[in-house]
Formats: structure tokens, sequence, C-alpha cells
């Protein structure tokens, strides 16, 4: 769960609304918080550091996993009890659920808590100012004593015009990094996803649009770019000559871009790895050298009853012909244990998998049943005792294989793009080009900027190292 940036680094003069958007899940969320806050900002919104301070209140959602749907109506109950303080005090708090979890429950969300004002699915939040104008409309009618029938203002249309055609520029390059969407949804339908239901079928921004955003971002002092899908890697946008471009052909015509040094995209299905794509790891330097790649389960017979369309050998020829264009790579992927069905054999398999393949980073779950994804109602789900223990042993496998990652690059001098000061007085925070985290000691006017750091020591999720060459020196 991430909060977007504070109201002082956006709060411009003749602001006085204020809005809190909490970001729950993955960076298509932060990507599209930024977005809401840049469609809210001609509204007169700034953004707060808190509800307590806030006029609207925002909850991005994710539906990923049960607990987080939980969360969000836990922190639903908080926000009415603040609403109500605030109405005894003849003010009042709008309350807005986006997100996967909007899209997939809807009304629900509102007969479950009916204090909330605004229910917007993802590919509507461009509607924001429409849909805040008729709460309010709603909320006067209450003040006046009026009735009316039904609570709360619903959009979760998959609408037939695209969002992106009616968002305004975006605004954020935060310490020399961006986000840049330029695909949603997916058709791949795992049957433990509900992305498909909740984000809709595949849909590829058109290529101008995506490089306009792209020369945009780096006007406004980007150096990394981002490039962001649930299914990234299926990209297939339109181009003005009619032609259709892969990921591949675009990230060669972004890494053109003056002043654009780094260039990252997730998430990534083995699927939609093609000949192209691989080849532009070998090719493109601005291309980093780590790959999102998610195997989620090493064994076939439980990759087939996920539908992930790819077999254990597919994903170890790729990470082979990966390796092969770009040696160096570090592989990160998710996994899931305890699918329904998962024996102890199946997970052996997944675990071998990983010995196999080393892995650099990865995110690991258990696995949780989604209501309406086919998982749901399949027979065989592994007990919670059963699926602790195997996550368990499958995290510490990775988490030796991340040390000794780290471990790896200590001694050498790197770049690291800096993006934030750390907790000791004098620390800074950056990323390696395999998307380490490494803490130096330095100054905050090196943020937003890449140096060249030794690295001194390596830790679990971390590195530490030496600021040897300053972008200053470097260019001097
Ligand atoms: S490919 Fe990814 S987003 Fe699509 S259904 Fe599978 S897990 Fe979900």
């Amino acid at each position: 769960m991430t909060d977007v940036r504070t109201g002082e680094q956006r709060q411009g003069q003749g602001q006085r609304k204020r809005v809190f958007i909490r970001t729950y899940g993955c960076q298509m969320n932060v990507y599209d918080s930024d977005r809401m806050a840049d469609v809210l900002r001609p509204l007169g919104y700034a953004l707060a550091d808190a509800p307590e301070q806030a006029d609207l209140v925002v909850l991005n959602t994710c539906h990923i996993r049960e607990r987080a749907s939980e969360k969000v109506y836990s922190e639903l109950g908080r926000l009415r009890d603040t609403k109500f303080e605030r109405r005894a005090q003849g003010r009042d708090l709008t309350i807005a659920v986006a997100g996967c979890v909007a899209q997939a429950e809807g009304q629900e969300i509102v007969r479950r808590q009916p204090a909330v004002d605004i229910v917007v699915g993802p590919q509507a939040y461009h509607r924001l100012p429409e849909l805040l104008a008729e709460a309010e409309r709603k909320s006067a009618f209450r003040r006046a004593g009026k009735r009316l029938p039904g609570a709360g203002v619903l959009d979760t249309d998959f609408p037939a015009e695209s969002k992106f055609d009616h968002l305004p520029a975006p605004a954020g390059v935060h310490a020399g990094q961006a986000f840049l969407s330029i695909q949603e949804g997916c058709d791949k339908f795992c049957t433990f996803c509900v992305v498909p239901y909740t984000r809709g079928a595949e849909y590829s921004r058109p290529v101008a649009a995506v490089l306009a955003e792209a020369r945009h971002l780096a006007a406004a002092g980007a150096i990394e770019i981002t490039l962001l899908g649930q299914n990234v890697n299926a990209y297939h946008g339109e181009a003005a000559d009619g032609s259709t471009w892969s990921l591949a052909r675009l990230i060669r015509a972004l890494a053109e871009i003056e002043g654009v040094a780094r260039l990252r995209y997730t998430t990534s299905h083995p699927r939609d790895m093609d000949d192209a794509l691989i080849a532009v790891h070998g090719e493109v330097p601005q291309l980093m050298p780590y790959l999102h790649l998610p195997v989620q389960s090493g064994s076939d017979r439980i990759l087939e009853a996920m539908n992930r369309r790819h077999g254990r050998d597919l994903f170890l020829r790729l990470v082979d012909r990966l390796r092969a264009v770009r040696p160096d790579l570090a592989l990160s992927s998710d996994f899931i244990v305890g699918f329904p069905g998962e024996s102890d054999a199946d997970f052996d398999d997944t675990m071998r998998l990983i010995d196999e393949v080393g892995f650099a980073s990865a995110f690991s779950f258990k696995y949780s049943r989604r209501p309406g994804t086919p998982g749901w109602a399949m027979p065989d789900q592994v007990p919670e005792s059963v699926e602790a223990a195997r996550l368990a042993a499958l995290q510490a496998l990775l988490g030796r294989q991340a040390r000794d990652f780290n471990a790896s690059k200590v001694g050498a001098t790197v770049p690291v793009l800096f993006a934030e000061t750390g907790r000791k007085p004098g620390q800074i925070i950056g990323k390696t080009p395999w998307l380490q985290s490494v803490h130096a000691e330095g100054n905050a006017r090196l943020i937003g900027s890449i140096a060249a750091v030794r690295l001194t020591a390596g830790h679990a999720n971390s590195l530490a190292g030496e600021i040897v060459v300053r972008p200053w020196e470097a260019a001097a």
C-alpha cells in the first residue's frame, strides 16, 4: 500500500480543497492515483497528507487478495466516523472508492458502507469531476431534507472511449522517475486472477500518445521511465501509418528520446516474450538489465490448472535466451503457493525451478480465493497450515538468492539513480540498474540524478555504497 506524495509538494496558490488518495496494490494503481490527482487539480484540489486534512478521500483499491478488500472496508468504517464528526461540525467529507474493488463490487460497497459517496472503476476515473458534481448535488438534496432513491454515485462502466483520451497531461515526475501506462486489461484469464474481470479486455494505447507522454515526461525531468500494463509485453499499439507496434519497437523508439537514460517495463507474461523483445534486451542499453517475469509455479500440472498457457520448459528456455543476450539480467518473479490441488511434488517442482533459475528478487503469496474466479470453486483447496509451511520454505530460498545476488555486486561501481532521503541524517537512497536499493551518504541535491557508487556491503533487501563520482563531476 502506498500513499501518493504529500500536499506540500503539490499545493499551488489559490487551491483550497484537499484530497487524500490512499493507494493499495500495484504500480498501475500508483500511476492511476497520480492521474486522479491530475484530474482533480483543475478543480482546485491539492493533495493532503492525511484523511483528517482532506475534503475528499479516495481509496484506490486492489482486489488481488481477499484481505486487501477487507482492509478497504475497515478503512471505510473509520472514514464514516470522520464524516459523521464533520457533519456534526457543519462540514462534509466526500468518500470515493476507486480501483479494482470498486469495479468488482460496485453497488455492494455502498450497501455495506452507505457513507460512500462515489464508486468509480479503473476505466472511468477521468469522469471524476462529473461524479463529484453529482455526489455534491445528492448531498445538497439530503442537507435540504429531501429523500433520494439510492445512495452513492456509481460509474463502473468500461466506456467505449478511452480514459486516456480525456486525461490532462501528467504532472508526475518524481526524483527523475516516472511511470507511463501503455496497456491495460488482460485476455489471459488465469484461474486465480480478477484482473480480466476488473480491468477488462486488453487495450494498448496508440503509439503517438505514448511517445507524446514520454517526451512530456522527459521534458519535465524524467530520466527513468517505467512502462506499465497488466500484461505489458502484449502491447500492440496502433501507429499513425496504421501499422501495429510491438513493445520491442516501442522501446527502441522511446530510447531515442533525449534525456531518457533508463527504461523498464512491468508486468509481463511469459507467453508474450517474443523474439524481438528478447533481442531488445541485448541491444538497447537504456533498457535496464532487470525483468519481472511471473511464473507462479514450477509444476506443469499446476500451471495448467492456473490456465497460465505456458509450461515450466517454456519459462526456463526464455530465461536461457534472455541471459544469452543480456548475461547480467536480474530476474524477478511472482509465486503462488497452495493453489488448489498443489501436492508436495508440485511444490518441489517450484522449488527446483527457483534453484535452477536463481532470482534476484520475487513476490510470493499464499493462494487466496477470489470470488468470481474459476479457482474459487476448485476442489482440493490446500489447508492454510500447509500453505504457510510451503510459503516459509519458498521465501527462505528466495531470500537466500536475493542476498547472494546483492552480495555478488559488492565491490562493483555502478550507476545509481537517487530517489529519496534515508532515515539517517545525510543518507540518500537510490536504485541500481538491477533495481536494488542502495543507501549512501550524500547531499540531497543528488536526488533525481545518477551518480557512480561503489557498493560496499550487501544485505537481504538493500546494499550500502559510497558515491565515487557525482553527475556534475562526470560532466566536467
Ligand atoms: S496474465 Fe496476469 S493479469 Fe492476466 S489473468 Fe493472468 S495473472 Fe491476471
